[in-house]
């Protein structure tokens, strides 16, 4: 039987609910599908911060390089300033396993009340594909006599023509999986160097990928777009700051942002990728079992597809389907179910 090595890392708050879920639901597909998940855990996060003064020990890296993947809940706590540690090593993760790709899709799911649905939009299916390594988050800055009239900071982006090309490749191979169409989202005519190039690299490979039907849209109109017409929308390729705050859009035109999924690729396999629900540690809500589960659940889907099990993935998502058209649904989206019940709808679906 075939086995993939998983990493897990429930980090914090409803992270230690959703991620057990999202387990639950990634055996009964394993199970089914005939494949074998060996899982290890890892107690990282803000609150292993709070004892050891770091999100993770200095040799984790390293231990998650040996695993086919990482499932990862939430990093946060209300006691620990996240600012600073918590970027730090999402970014470090996401840099050194060269998981340029940050996925995120976008999909209106069957019985959500979304708050487009009730203005009638029901076409809501694409893709932010987010360059995840470079650009403007690489902390590349300063600031100089903070508190003197002559008080300066600056932050430099930094792109590059192979970072470039790479998420441009993966957009438009996605896009031939899907309705063939990327639109490259930027803010060019503004940033007049960094994103200008961005532009001009991401056309010329545009043109190797004639089947693909190509546009650009400035930010402000495509932000306008993600709540006006999401409909014309397939795949969208955009840099770590846009991708950042777009996908955060994304995740609340589908309803709730418990249900967004999300994932770190490496798309070349060379280094585990990670997958994690966009929302953050909730802790709001956390310890109550009431977090809305979908977003891990549906990360793990991906995960799987990501790990060749295409027949498990699918079988999840369309369990995920299945579940909100029902009417169970979370606190979230004004319902009552908890967690695992959540969890058990869709494990029964798998299992049937
Ligand atoms: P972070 O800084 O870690 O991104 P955040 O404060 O930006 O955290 P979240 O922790 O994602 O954001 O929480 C934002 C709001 O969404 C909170 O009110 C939280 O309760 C709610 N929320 C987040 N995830 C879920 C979930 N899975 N189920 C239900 N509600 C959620
Ligand atoms: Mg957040």
């Amino acid at each position: 039987m075939k086995t993939h090595n998983i990493a897990v890392v429930n980090g914090d708050g409803v992270g230690n609910e959703i991620v057990p879920a999202g387990l639950r639901v990634m055996e009964a597909a394993a199970k089914k599908h005939g494949f074998e998940l060996k899982t290890t855990f890892y107690p990282w996060g803000a609150g292993y911060y709070k004892k050891h003064g770091a999100f993770m020990p200095e040799d984790g890296l390293e231990t998650l390089k040996a695993f086919d993947a990482i499932y990862f809940g939430a990093v946060g706590d209300p006691e620990v300033d996240d600012t600073l540690p918590a970027m730090l090593y999402t970014f470090k993760v996401r840099t050194t396993f060269k998981q340029y790709v940050n996925y995120r899709p976008v999909k209106l799911l069957p019985g959500i009340p979304s708050p487009l649905r009730n203005k009638g939009m029901e076409d809501i299916d694409f893709v932010v594909v987010r360059e995840n390594n470079e650009g403007e988050f690489v902390q590349n800055g300063k600031i100089l006599n903070p508190d003197s009239p002559s008080g300066l900071a600056t932050d430099t982006s930094v792109f590059t023509r192979a970072g470039i090309e790479r998420i441009a490749h993966y957009s438009f191979q996605l896009a031939q999986k899907r309705r063939k169409k990327v639109t490259n989202v930027t803010k060019s005519n503004t940033l007049i160097n960094s994103l200008a190039y961005w532009d001009y690299v991401i056309a010329e490979v545009a043109q190797q990928y004639p089947d693909v039907e190509y546009n650009t849209m400035y930010v402000d109109n495509a932000s306008a777009s993600f709540v006006l017409r999401p409909e014309v929308f397939d795949v969208i390729v955009t840099t770590n700051m846009i991708g950042d705050i777009l996908s955060d859009l994304g995740g609340a035109i589908m309803g709730s942002l418990g249900l967004g999924p999300s994932g770190n690729i490496n798309p070349e396999k060379e280094f585990p990728s990670m997958f994690e629900p966009i929302h953050g540690s909730a802790p709001d809500i956390a310890g109550k079992g009431i977090a809305n589960p979908i977003g891990a659940i549906w990360s793990g889907a991906i995960m799987l597809e990501h790990l060749g099990e295409k027949a498990a993935a699918e079988d999840i998502v369309a369990g995920i389907a299945q579940t909100t058209e029902s009417g169970l649904h979370t606190i979230d989206l004004g319902g009552q179910a908890k967690t695992d019940e959540i969890a058990d709808a869709i494990v029964n679906y798998i299992s049937k």
